[in-house]
């Protein structure tokens, strides 16, 4: 089955050809960070015009890529959400209005789904069950994963997400947004131990996180440096380094207790954050001394992409998942509510 996946949650247009029997045929991406630049955050309605100038363009690309044409696709699969409600209709909009064109079935996908499906991408997909870590800009939480649709919540961020806390911090060390990779780069350069931040709720028994002392522990820091004589570049890239690493034990303690409470041998970790080195390297130490295995999907599908939700749209879709003639877009929209693979789902 060919299925066109469409994402326009937020401030990038992904779109991506995938077929359930050859896999990944193509896939593009147009990030709006320039655009926004000027405004310090994403403005949703200029994200929403932006998203009908890039989708039509971006599909006839895809097409293009994998030498097909449109009569080929056989499904169409979009974010239905969580997101930017303005941008999810963009989305939703082009999917439905194509979907009728060409007499294919169309399916509203789960954001948060789909990051958590993007490893199934790579060679070596992980088997179910798994304890997954999605860990993104909007999101961190630590789901017990049965199988598609089957969420078992273990733990969540109780305030700020840690990819917030990355481009808070990012923001602090007079860098642009996506702060994540910003923050990781300058602390390549860091010296170790000069700083040492909390690792936040880790003192405790329990899978719920928290972040936003880690953002007022940097603003603290900074402040005080700024005082004593200025922040010159080494001091920016040791806090970014201790930053780093606050948040990089932090996450992995959890998924150990994580692993260890559910008898896991699988971690799956997901979402933007997951790009990071520094994680990768700490939950790979971690799981290896647990005897367990770490998946996560190459960088690029990190982050917000299209592959990710015509993969996770396709599984749904072949179980004989469809929309009804409504375009679905729920901006808020926890993924535990989501039915397990195969049920009916009634919008
Ligand atoms: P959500 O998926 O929760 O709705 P989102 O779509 O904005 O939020 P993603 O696209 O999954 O989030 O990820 C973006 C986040 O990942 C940003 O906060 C960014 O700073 C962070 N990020 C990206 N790369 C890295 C990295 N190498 N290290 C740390 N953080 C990173
Ligand atoms: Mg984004
Ligand atoms: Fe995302």
């Amino acid at each position: 089955m060919l299925i066109l996946g469409i994402e326009t949650s937020c401030d990038e247009t992904g779109v991506a050809l995938y077929d359930s029997e050859q896999g990944l045929l193509a896939h593009a991406l147009f990030s709006q960070i320039d655009m926004h630049a000027d405004y310090g955050g994403v403005v949703p309605e200029l994200a929403s015009r932006d998203h009908v100038r890039k989708l039509l363009p971006l599909c006839d690309q895809v097409l293009a890529d994998a030498g097909r044409i449109r009569g080929d696709i056989e499904g169409i699969t979009y974010t239905a959400g969580p997101g930017l409600v303005g941008a999810l209709m963009v989305g939703g909009s082009v999917a439905h209005a194509l979907g009728f064109a060409l007499g294919v079935p169309v399916l509203g996908v789960h954001h948060m789904e789909g990051h958590l499906l993007a490893p199934m991408l790579e060679d070596n997909p992980p088997a179910f069950p798994f304890v997954a870590l999605l860990v993104s800009g909007g999101h961190t939480q630590l789901v017990l994963v049965n199988g598609i649709g089957e969420y078992e919540m273990l733990g969540e961020s109780v305030d700020d997400a840690a990819g917030e806390a990355f481009d808070k911090t990012a923001k602090m060390l007079g860098l642009d947004y996506p702060g994540g990779p910003r923050v990781a780069a300058l602390a390549e350069n860091g010296t170790e131990g000069r700083y040492r931040f909390p690792r936040p709720m880790t003192d405790r028994p329990g899978l719920d996180f928290s972040f936003s002392g880690l953002k007022t522990f940097t603003l603290n820091t900074v402040s005080a440096a700024e005082k004593a004589g200025g922040l010159d570049d080494q001091t920016r890239a040791d806090i970014a380094l201790a930053f780093e690493a606050a948040v990089v034990d932090t996450l992995t303690i959890k998924c150990r207790r994580a692993l260890e409470q559910t008898c896991s041998k699988r971690l799956v970790i997901a979402g933007g954050v997951s790009a990071n080195k520094r994680l990768r390297a700490g939950m790979e130490k971690m799981a290896d001394k647990l005897g367990a295995g770490v998946f996560y999907a190459r960088p690029e599908f990190c982050t917000d992409n299209g592959a990710m939700i015509a993969y996770a749209g396709c599984q749904r879709m072949k179980a004989g998942q469809r929309d009804g003639d409504r375009i679905v877009a729920v901006p808020r929209w926890p993924m535990n509510s989501l039915p397990p693979i195969g049920e009916p789902r009634g919008n």
